[in-house]
């Protein structure tokens, strides 16, 4: 019965280059390339806005700076991750 293990082994592998990737995705705003950890790079730039640069999550599970993809919804209503119609997540 060793064919039916050999797929199995494949999705197990598979999986977890997949659970890595959303690791490094949620991390780093895949808009403009810097850490979610940091104020995104327009703020940067300028002096005293860096602590108003608020996380946005999507309810893909996706973050970005709020700046970012308010910037990018403009033009395209969607993750720049998933492509899933972008929905911000409400907070409590
Ligand atoms: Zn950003
Ligand atoms: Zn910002
Ligand atoms: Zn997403």
């Amino acid at each position: 019965m060793s064919k039916e293990d050999k797929p199995t082994f494949e999705i197990k592998a598979w999986h977890a280059v997949a659970t890595w990737e959303y690791d490094i995705d949620v991390s780093t705003c895949a808009i403009c390339q810097h850490s979610c950890m940091e104020p995104c790079i327009e703020c940067q730039g300028k002096a005293g806005s860096a602590s108003r640069c608020p996380l946005a999550w999507g309810e893909c599970g996706h973050a970005f700076h709020f700046h970012c993809i308010d910037q990018w919804v403009k033009s395209k209503p969607k993750c720049p991750l998933c492509m899933q119609q972008w929905k911000m997540k409400d907070k409590e």
